[in-house]
């Protein structure tokens, strides 16, 4: 009930308000803007070694230039469920999205309880793109463009759940915002997939190991592909004051490719042994994804890098739990994971560049959270942090008070 009241809210201040909104502001500066690259799984772990290494050029650079570090995420956390809680800085219990199933339906927009971002940003006639940001299906109107990402149904894929339909196999709800938007994408872009590939099982596995795993990661290779394409069409042809585009792949390699050793719970050498470098490979192509991004942002744009969780090799103490081991594996040998009771175990990632912000920084412990990303892109816009929302505007990372982001905590 409360997102339909939204919906017809946001509605008639895009179709009415937004006009006269940009009107009043006609003599003043133009919007800031900010581009938001998502990494799901996006781990410290394997990206420190790629940098110190010199593999990682593009997001080196933007690390020299910016503020990066840890970024605390929910306990249990998975995609869905960390995705809501950025949305809108509330928590799981109060935004609804609590994870991949919620009350045996898989997650969707309509379940969220508390106002997103995209809602507050085009309220206040901020221009809004988001692309393949999971959990947003099916796509909610904004004041400018969203096609859907992670959870999004369709042909070969009914539940949703961690697999990939065409932009044009998408059922049981619109994938993208607004529908015009759809037939100008499959003609510019082309049927590109919605979200990353469903990791095989073991019984695909068993007996075809390499050939399985290399076919995999071929198709992975092509998402990635896809993405770059349909990321670098939009901010050419769409460009927006704020956009959100994530990736999705380097979370779903990582489950059941991170490179474990021998010892470590649930190494099997005919699958772990294969392509140890699969996953920090995901990495280095994102590094590319990420260089095609960076041409699109001046010295005038705010980037931030940011991923909703890590992740980690499995523990053999936690077996017992009953928890274990339940984020994607269906039937997937997975040998790493993010659902661990505490969150604090695996850590997302923060790294934050643009006017203002402060250079070479290194936030120590746990200083930035998934609850602070929207108050903080609020407040670039001059958007007082709603009083529901539980971060904070990570006034720390930048320069001074006088910097034109206003001081405020
Ligand atoms: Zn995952």
């Amino acid at each position: 009930m409360i997102v339909h009241r939204l919906t017809v809210l946001l509605l008639v201040v895009i179709l009415f308000g937004a006009p006269l909104f940009a009107q009043n502001q006609s003599s003043a500066k133009p919007k800031p803007k900010v581009v938001v690259i998502g990494v799901n799984g996006m781990e410290w772990d394997i990206l420190r070694p790629l940098l110190v290494q010199g593999k990682l050029p593009n997001l080196a650079k933007v690390i020299k230039n910016g503020t990066y570090g840890k970024l605390q995420t929910v306990s249990a956390p998975n995609c869905p469920r960390v995705y809501s809680t950025i949305f809108t800085s509330t928590k799981p219990e109060e935004h609804g999205v609590t994870g991949f199933i919620v009350g045996g339906i898989t997650a969707n927009t309509n379940m969220l309880k508390e106002e997103p971002i995209w809602s507050y940003l085009s309220k206040n006639g901020v221009t809004v793109g988001m692309a393949n940001v999971p959990a947003t299906f099916p796509v909610m109107p904004v004041n400018g463009y969203m096609i859907s990402g992670m959870l999004t149904r369709g042909k070969n894929c009914e539940d949703g759940v961690l697999c990939a339909p065409k932009l044009s196999e998408v059922e049981g709800g619109d994938p993208v915002y607004p529908a015009a938007m759809k037939a100008e994408l499959l003609k510019n872009v082309g049927d590109f997939y919605i979200d990353c590939e469903r990791m095989p099982s073991a019984e695909q596995l068993r007996g075809h190991e390499s050939e399985v795993i290399d076919a995999w990661l071929a198709r992975v290779n092509l998402i990635r592909e896809q993405q770059t394409k349909l990321f670098d069409y939009l901010l050419t042809q769409h460009p927006t004051d704020f956009t959100w585009v994530v990736q999705s792949c380097e979370d779903r390699t990582g489950h059941w490719l991170y490179p474990i050793a021998p010892y470590n719970a649930g190494y099997n050498p005919k699958i772990s042994g294969v392509r140890p470098d699969a996953f920090p490979s995901q990495y280095v192509a994102f590094d590319s994804v990420l260089g095609s991004v960076l041409k699109h942002v001046d010295e005038n744009t705010y980037l931030f890098i940011i991923s909703d969780h890590g992740i980690k090799p499995l523990r053999e103490f936690e077996e017992t739990d009953p928890h274990a081991h339940m984020d994607h594996e269906k039937t997937t040998p997975v040998i790493a994971k993010h659902d661990f009771a505490d969150g604090d175990d695996v850590p997302g990632s923060f790294i934050a560049m643009g006017p203002g912000i402060k250079h070479d920084l290194r936030l120590m412990g746990f200083e930035a959270s998934v609850y602070d990303i929207t108050p903080t892109i609020l407040h670039i816009y001059g958007i007082e942090q709603p009083k529901q929302m539980r971060g904070h505007v990570l006034s720390e990372i930048f320069e001074s008070a006088s910097d034109k982001v206003a001081m405020q905590k």
